[in-house]
């Protein structure tokens, strides 16, 4: 089967065909403009999607070399999402599926960063069922217990900022552009993880809590800039690596006591922060604890269609479709 799938939840349009479980194109346009705000503006995201939408559909159809009259089905991002981002692809998709007479199915984003890992990409292996998915992005995480393609259960979520948020609101501090995590990612190769500590917010079981982080880093840069005003500046790689070491480790003290409260064993880590290569190389080295760990191939780790593709291979398998009166869901539930 040949499925198209779009993406439009946030600040990203993308679209990507697929031929079954493989990735034959996956085009995504990025939106600078919010840049210079320091953060997504719903407004402006929706005027963009609505001017990138019909060339990035064109180009995903080129690059796969597949006509429009080919495709076996229409998937789309219901949600969660912003509401006028989400109606730009949710619509889209609607028209293209009418048209063409053809299935459409709406696919939840966060299924989505989950089962990126089952594209088939240069036969790498697949986690099996069951499995713990740790989603870490720009507005979840979670750690959640996933037992076939369709059947997931959220075990543990954050109860106020995201993992991303608390990297690009700490880099915000720091003066960084938005996004921040990946300046970060970049800054803390060559500082000193241990040299600033930063505390580590309380939680309740297998959830998580980030603004108190937040908050501390504020107090605790704006204690020392009223020393030292060119504290920044001296410190910049040292304070974002010591930033990126608190992070994961209160992000790797529920995945552990997660794994001991469910005896699963397998993780496999999806979401933009995924991208992390601190995050990476830290759960690349609990396989000695005889982990099973996942990590998504860099460009399936941000928003991108294949994702989205490949959740709805699965439900196109499984004979799903929705009708026309779906519409965008932006807080739906996992
Ligand atoms: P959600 O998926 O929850 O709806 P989103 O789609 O906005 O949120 P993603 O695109 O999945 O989020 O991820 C974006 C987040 O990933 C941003 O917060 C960004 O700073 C972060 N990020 C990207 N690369 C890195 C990196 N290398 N290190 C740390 N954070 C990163
Ligand atoms: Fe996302």
């Amino acid at each position: 089967s040949y499925i198209l799938a779009i993406e439009s939840s946030c600040d990203d349009t993308a679209c990507a065909v697929l031929k079954n479980d493989e990735v034959l194109s996956n085009v995504v346009a990025g939106q600078e403009i919010h840049e210079k705000y320091g953060g997504v503006v719903p407004e402006l995201a929706s005027r963009a999607h609505q001017s990138h939408i019909v060339p990035v559909v064109d180009q995903a159809l080129k690059e796969a070399g597949i006509k429009k009259e080919e495709l076996s089905a229409i998937s789309f991002t219901r949600g969660p999402g912003l509401m006028g981002s989400l109606l730009v692809g949710t619509s889209f998709a609607k028209s293209l599926a009418l048209a063409l007479d053809i299935p459409l199915i709406d696919v939840h984003h966060m299924h989505g960063h989950i089962l990126a890992h089952f594209i088939d990409s240069n036969d790498q292996p697949k986690p099996e069922f069951p499995f713990l998915a740790v989603t870490i992005s720009g507005g979840h995480t979670q750690i959640v217990k996933v037992t076939d393609f369709h059947e997931m259960e959220v075990i543990g979520t954050t109860q106020d900022d995201a993992i991303g948020e608390a990297f690009d609101k700490s880099g915000k501090i720091l003066g960084l552009g938005y996004p921040a995590g990946p300046q970060i990612d970049k800054l803390a190769k060559s500082g000193d993880p241990l040299k600033f500590p930063f505390p580590v917010p309380k939680a309740p079981e297998l959830n998580y809590s980030f603004s108190g982080f937040k908050t501390a880093v504020l107090y605790f840069i704006q204690r020392e800039v009223k020393k030292q005003p060119d504290f920044i500046e001296k410190n910049l790689n040292d304070i974002c690596a010591s930033i990126q070491h608190t992070l994961i480790k209160i992000l790797f003290q529920k995945i552990e006591k997660a794994i001991l409260q469910t005896g699963i064993k397998t993780v496999a880590i999806g979401g933009g922060v995924s991208a992390n290569s601190g995050i990476r190389s830290k759960l690349h080295s609990y396989k000695n604890h005889g982990w099973s760990v996942f990590i998504p191939p860099f460009e399936y780790t941000t928003d991108n269609a294949a994702m989205i593709g490949i959740s709805a291979y699965y439900k196109f398998k499984a004979g799903y479709s929705v009708g026309m009166e779906t519409t965008a869901a932006p807080r739906i539930q996992m």
